[in-house]
């Protein structure tokens, strides 16, 4: 049986910043591979290793990494 590691990890698209979530696994065999950008289609990550890479998909990472203008509400609006 082979005892797998599963890491989340996350990429970010180095041309429009959209935050990428990816399952990573270690591989007994060398794998070669890469994702594009789901909103873009620039190239955000490439690998050739011991690690494979699954369920690649885009994640809203809200206030981390994102600006969001109207977020925090208009601080003059009255509660
Ligand atoms: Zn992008």
């Amino acid at each position: 049986m082979i005892n797998q590691t599963k890491t989340t990890v996350i990429f970010a698209c180095p041309q429009c910043n959209l935050a990428h979530e990816v399952t990573q696994t270690h591989s007994h065999t060398k794998k070669a591979g890469g994702f594009d950008c789901a909103d873009c289609g620039a190239a955000v990550h490439f690998w050739y290793g011991c690690f494979d890479y699954s369920d690649w998909r885009a994640v809203n990472m809200n206030s981390m990494t994102f600006t969001h203008p109207n977020a925090l509400g208009d601080p003059n609006q009255p509660r």
